[in-house]
């Protein structure tokens, strides 16, 4: 056995990866340990051309994949056959270019890691790949039987669950508030055909209920205090490094939600230390959207005495959360490690999103929260001149057009937006178009 889930808390225990268990006898959340020993002997240099090489297209299945390219920090023991996959993962890593510029910054030392240039259009597949595989081997090779899958969601984790459950033919059931997810956010779960629940409830109901429906073990649970997911999660801190030539960022700017992306760049770092494929640790910025900042707030005092907070109405609506699931795993990291923590007003994100999307880019708002948080570090001079700093954008932002629609249309609640651009009704001759575009050009 290579792999195993121990308490992510005391890190007590060794269970096998083939045990349905979310949490420990003593109620913590779980975390996957693997054996590192036979990696720390094939070295630095070896590990390194093997992800070299594996990267891109042409590698074989599963190893083509982001993720499992890196199999063997990842699910080392599933066989391939049993992988379900659908090539997320190495994600570009673009310059800011312009947006930098903007902000008196070198183009080129500011990356966005667009993270939701990926199958289901967020960073969810990162971890759903991983999950679903464990979940297909689990009933492939009989040693578990399920009648699906299930998740609560608003979003995006029940996108990627959807899409990766119909590929492997597995039924998925996904538990939604009803009435309160956008038209967006329900058709990939539908087009999936995923059993999809609207309950006259929130998300906090949906999340009791399906914790409450996956106890007996026949329904397999997907959210993300399910350690799986982190696994596939952590390879975006690889890839980061993979992709600047094995150089270490100084900074990566994270958004923190339920905190098991935070917690999952930490691990990625950590395991990269132990591997000494790098030598020192990025510092990590986790940002919070101010309506739902209770890591924030925590940060503030001290790290003493975290305290969940009632999550307010929010345009980043995947982080609209109070009490996050991963927060004992992600504080470890960060304390351990001197990691900060940030937050963006809506006006302050909104405007982020903006100011990077006419630099070409098409910021979610979620992303719009970390370019918030990076503005306000170049702004105190945190960042110095030569020092490179990524933004993991989580998201693709045409999941979100109804919150651009809004702003540009200057109908987003509390925020007067500074840079809005709307289509221009105009008479149907060539004198009228052409005095627009000089319009256009001298503005
Ligand atoms: C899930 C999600 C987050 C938050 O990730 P956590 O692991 O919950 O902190 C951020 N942005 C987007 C777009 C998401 O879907």
């Amino acid at each position: 056995m290579k792999s195993w889930f121990r308490d992510a808390v005391t890190g007590e225990g060794q269970w096998s990866l083939d045990e349905v268990r979310y949490r420990s006898p003593a109620g913590n959340l779980l975390e996957v340990v693997h054996d590192l020993e036979p990696l720390r002997e094939q070295g630095p240099a070896g590990l390194k051309a093997l992800w070299d090489q594996r990267w891109g297209p042409r590698s074989a299945h599963p190893f083509h994949s982001g993720i499992w390219g890196k199999k063997e920090l990842v699910l080392p023991d599933i066989p391939d056959e049993h992988v379900v996959t659908l090539d997320e993962g190495h994600t570009s890593l673009l310059p800011l270019g312009r947006y930098a510029e903007d902000l008196g910054c070198d183009g080129q030392q500011l990356l966005l890691k667009q993270c939701g240039n990926s199958h289901s259009g967020s960073f969810k597949d990162l971890g759903m790949t991983v999950l679903v595989s464990q979940v297909n081997h689990l009933i492939r090779s009989g040693k578990q039987e399920f009648l699906g899958v299930a998740c609560a969601s608003s979003g995006d984790t029940s996108a990627a669950l959807a899409a990766y459950c119909a590929a492997a033919g597995i039924p998925a059931v996904v538990l939604l508030p009803d009435a309160k997810v956008s038209p967006a956010q329900l058709v990939q779960p539908l087009a999936n055909n995923a059993l999809t629940l609207a309950l006259d409830t929130d998300f906090d109901g949906c999340m009791r209920l399906v914790r409450q429906l996956t106890e007996d073990g026949k329904l397999y649970l997907a959210n993300s205090m399910n350690s799986l997911r982190i696994e596939g999660q952590k390879t975006v801190a690889i890839e980061i490094i993979q992709q600047l030539g094995w150089e270490i960022p100084d900074w990566i700017f994270i958004s923190g939600g339920n905190l098991g992306n935070t917690a999952a760049l930490y691990k990625g770092l950590e395991e990269l230390m132990e591997l000494r494929v790098i030598t020192r640790m990025p510092k990590i910025v986790c940002c919070q959207a101010a309506a739902a900042d209770p890591l924030f707030q925590c940060y503030q005092r001290g790290w003493k005495d975290f305290q969940a907070v009632t999550a307010q109405p929010t345009q980043a609506s995947a982080i609209r959360i109070g009490d996050p699931v991963s927060v004992p795993k992600a504080l470890k990291g960060l304390m351990r490690h001197d990691g900060e923590v940030e937050h963006a007003s809506e006006s302050e994100l909104a405007e982020a999103c903006a100011r990077a999307d006419r630099c070409g880019f098409f910021a979610c708002p979620h992303t719009g929260v970390t370019l918030a948080a990076l503005e306000k570090y170049i702004a105190r001079g945190r960042i110095g001149a030569n020092q490179r700093a990524v933004v993991i954008s989580t998201a693709h932002g045409l999941k979100f057009t109804q919150v651009k629609h809004d702003y540009h249309s200057s109908n987003l609640d509390g925020v007067t937006p500074q840079q809005p651009n709307r289509p221009q009704r105009l008479a149907a001759t060539i004198e009228a178009i052409y005095d627009a575009v000089q319009r256009h050009h001298h503005g």
